[in-house]
């Protein structure tokens, strides 16, 4: 089984760690969005990228859910000294991470040769790509001018009301190497329980993607990330009502629907199966909820006999 998973940070990663723990080595190419990414300190800062390469390397910060274990963050308490913003909390072993993607990027390597490397040297055993080789940069439109990602979700707390989202550099932005041919090779494309609007939306900005999704005879199979007429977590309720969707796993299935096949919705979610199907998609019904590792693999076990 060749699965390609684009994937955000938090929900993808527990969903891809239940994968991994059912899967051989190298059956799956994450595409990771790059529209989060940031220059922090001078540094290149890739946030989803790194959230999945720490959980399935088996480093991630259980307790808060990003960065690495056994953290400290000195350094960032230095840099108070230097008038250096230090709202985006980069630790001191996350550091290592940012100094050496940066110093290979300046050394001319593209971004998906640098993911692939820390991919593998983080213990990895899947193919990550980014989403693209070329900045696209998610931006948020809130009362008072366009803000970053990071400055909305880390800074800001998400406490902005959101006008508009855009991702700038997108349409001159190409599909990562290796990227269209993996989605035409799988034997089945998923969209991780990830945001819709700040996580997948720019992996489907990048011209090229969205088409290869409609030319795959892979089934295009997503997990709904709102339960129960809510965000898991995050934003992507409040997200989904400035663009108009409805914030309900119908939502997902009318906002993916031209190219979209099988969506894995809620138990509690049930009574939307009929609506969802009028949208286009196959629903199937499961729990969801990714409290722990039993819990990942049970739902990736359903994902695995859906697809069988
Ligand atoms: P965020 O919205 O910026 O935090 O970005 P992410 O793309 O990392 O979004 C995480 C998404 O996954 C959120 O929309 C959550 O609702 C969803 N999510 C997180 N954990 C779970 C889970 O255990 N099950 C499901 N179905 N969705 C989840």
């Amino acid at each position: 089984m060749r699965l390609v998973a684009l994937a955000g940070g938090t929900g993808a990663a527990k969903l891809l760690r239940g994968l991994d723990t059912l899967l051989e080595r190298g059956a799956m190419t994450v595409v990771g969005n790059t529209g989060d990414d940031a220059e922090v300190w001078g540094l290149h800062v890739s946030p989803d990228l790194d959230t999945v390469c720490y959980t399935l390397g088996g480093l991630l910060d259980e307790e808060r859910g990003w960065g690495l274990r056994d953290e400290s963050f000195r350094t960032l308490g230095e840099m108070v000294r230097f008038g250096e913003p230090t709202w985006f909390n980069l630790g001191d072993r996350d550091l290592a991470t940012h100094l050496h993607r940066t110093r290979l990027l300046a050394e001319g390597r593209s971004l998906s040769e640098v993911t692939a490397k820390l991919a593998a040297d983080l213990g990895v055993r899947h193919a990550v790509l980014p989403m693209s080789d070329q900045p696209v940069r998610t931006r948020v439109l809130g009362p008072d001018g366009w803000l970053g990602f990071q400055e909305y979700f880390v800074r800001e707390k998400t406490q902005v009301e959101v006008r508009a989202v855009e991702y700038a550099g997108a349409p001159e932005a190409r599909p990562a190497p290796g990227l269209v041919e993996a989605i035409g090779a799988a034997d089945a494309v998923l969209v991780c329980p990830s945001n819709p609007v700040t996580s997948v939306g720019p992996i489907l900005a990048v011209p090229g993607i969205v088409e290869a999704l409609h030319g795959t005879r892979a089934p295009v199979l997503a997990i709904s990330p709102i339960v129960g007429g809510r965000a898991v977590s995050g934003p992507a309720g409040r997200l989904m009502a400035a663009r108009g969707l409805p914030v309900s796993a119908l939502g997902i299935a009318q906002g993916y629907a031209p190219w979209l096949d099988i969506l894995i919705i809620d138990d509690e979610d049930a009574a939307l199966a009929p609506s969802i199907e009028a949208a286009g998609a196959r629903p199937v019904v499961a729990s969801t909820l990714m409290t722990g590792r039993v819990e990942e693999m049970r739902l990736a076990r359903r994902i695995l006999e859906t697809l069988a």
